[in-house]
């Protein structure tokens, strides 16, 4: 376990939070994209639980990471990520993280609000010549953020329920995948496992398909390496 402060906070926007921490465990560290921390927080009751978060950056020379969080309503991870302070201490475990950027023709990234930060650190280290498209459902324009590196399809669920298939999977069935595609599948875990079918049937082969559930529809805890502490 390894020890944090939170240097700054800034919104991002009406449901996303961006929260800076800093620790001397993370000067020096490189971090590839799309990797994570795990934090240690607490709940009310005071039960100890663990909710990760991707580095959208980090910056070695100082030891800081920023940790973009989505404010959904409930839960540890979100009441953190709207309450943090600079100051405050939180100990956390990583980086974390086994994604493999492979070289390919046509890179996919699909996912909703809590894998933006994932999607964008994707695109950016992208090699140029290798191109990408996103998609990615969040509620309103309000939730867009700027990604380089790739165009982005942004999916606006309004007043319908996070977590969600149909609009995904509706915007993906129209997809033409050059051979040797690959997609990145990350967000709700019943959803992105629904659409690793939606995709494969529009033509991306089964080991070129990374699937990651980031959470889970009225159920926390759980699945994707978020058992309690
Ligand atoms: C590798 C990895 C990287 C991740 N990176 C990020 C990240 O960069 N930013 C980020 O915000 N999250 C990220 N997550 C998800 C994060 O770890 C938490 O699981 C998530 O924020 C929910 O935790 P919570 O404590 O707020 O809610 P929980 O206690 O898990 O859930 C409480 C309630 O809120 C609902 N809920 C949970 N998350 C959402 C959501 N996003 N939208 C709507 N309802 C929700 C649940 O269904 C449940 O009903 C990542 C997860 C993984 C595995």
């Amino acid at each position: 376990m390894r020890s944090a402060t939170v240097t700054a906070t800034a919104a991002l926007g009406p449901r996303l939070r961006r929260v800076t921490i800093r620790s001397d465990a993370m000067l020096g560290v490189e971090i590839r994209p799309a990797q994570d921390v795990e934090l240690l927080l607490r709940e009310p009751s005071g039960r100890r639980v663990k909710r990760r978060y991707t580095i959208r950056h980090a910056r070695p020379g100082t030891g800081e990471l920023d940790l973009d969080v989505v404010l959904h309503g409930e839960g540890p991870g979100a009441r953190w990520g709207a309450e943090a302070r600079p100051g405050d201490e939180v100990e956390f475990q990583g980086p974390r993280g086994k994604l493999e950027l492979r070289p390919a023709p046509w890179h996919l990234l699909v996912g909703d609000e809590s894998a933006l930060p994932a999607i964008a650190t994707i695109a950016e280290a992208l090699p140029r010549e290798q191109a990408a498209v996103a998609y990615v459902e969040v509620q309103d324009a309000a939730d867009e953020q700027p990604v380089t590196g790739t165009e982005v399809h942004w999916l606006h669920r309004g007043d319908a329920t996070p977590g969600g298939v149909e609009l995904l999977a509706a915007a993906l069935a129209g997809i033409a995948p050059p051979a040797g595609a690959r997609a990145y599948l990350m967000g709700e875990s019943r959803a992105m496992i629904a659409l690793r079918a939606v995709v494969e049937a529009a033509g991306l082969e089964h080991e070129n398909v990374f699937v990651k559930g980031y959470w889970n529809v009225g159920r926390p805890d759980r699945l994707a390496g978020r058992a309690p502490a």
